[in-house]
């Protein structure tokens, strides 16, 4: 898949960049992405990567629109109550790319549809559901399908990509918790509006920079505080008692 003439109008500024030559264009038009969560990061994310000239993109999110998601999830205003977000968010984003070829589905990722992203170049979770990214953090490592974990609450935000491609380290080697560990969510501790738009910026860049071969962010945990603008890159290391680890 290629652009037209006008998508190439519509990213006319960042094609002028040095990174989107020709042949990372083409890289940039053929990726396939999937987001599970088009909450708070979820927003920011897809719209970000729409305007950036990803055009192949599948939704999962079984949610319907609340008042309380307006402060942050901001492709949906209040013409949109009790609406799909993923329907939602797809038909908002064709508005910038009419071209996109984005798959929405109106529905919660299990392990009985899961497989429908196994050929996802990169699977991205801002699901801010912990037994959901075990999930998709097993599944990733069994399909060696690359994985970006991105969270945020309070004020603070947590993103790391694994490849599984080479040496194991995944998700579950950094946070071995068991299955039945109730962790902090937005719901309940609250969120930054703020906080939720640079977590979803910094995965956009991420997702660009591991595409286009930019930057190499395999097994970097980014950790972000929101509110005085501090950012540590740590490298994470396999972790040899991990469940998901067969050597
Ligand atoms: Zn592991």
């Amino acid at each position: 898949m290629s652009y037209t003439d006008l998508e190439y109008e519509i990213f006319a500024r960042q094609f002028i960049l040095k990174n989107f030559n020709e042949i990372n264009i083409q890289k940039l038009s053929d990726a396939k992405i999937a987001i599970i969560g088009l909450g708070g990061i979820g927003c920011p994310l897809s719209q970000y990567l729409v305007s950036s000239g990803l055009k192949n993109i599948t939704f999962f999110d079984g949610d319907r629109i609340e008042k309380t998601n307006l402060g942050r999830q901001i492709l949906y205003s209040l013409d949109d109550i009790g609406e799909y977000k993923s329907i939602n968010a797809k038909n908002r984003l064709l508005k910038t790319n009419p071209n996109c070829n984005i798959t929405a589905y109106s529905e919660n990722l299990t392990k009985k549809n899961i497989n429908v992203l196994s050929d996802a170049d990169i699977i991205i979770d801002t699901s801010d559901d912990w037994h959901l990214s075990k999930l998709i953090n097993t599944f990733c490592v069994k399909n060696s399908l690359q994985y970006i974990f991105s969270s945020a609450i309070n004020n603070n935000i947590q993103i790391c990509l694994f490849k599984n491609q080479d040496n194991h380290t995944c998700l579950n080697c950094v946070f071995p918790n068991d299955e039945d560990v109730e962790l902090a969510r937005c719901d309940t501790v609250g969120i930054s509006s703020i906080c939720a738009g640079i977590a979803g910026l910094v995965t956009a860049q991420k997702t660009i920079n591991t595409i286009l071969k930019i930057n190499d962010e395999n097994n970097i945990l980014s950790l972000i505080n929101s509110e005085n603008l501090s950012i540590s890159n740590i490298k994470i290391k396999n972790n040899a008692d991990c469940a998901l680890n067969n050597g």
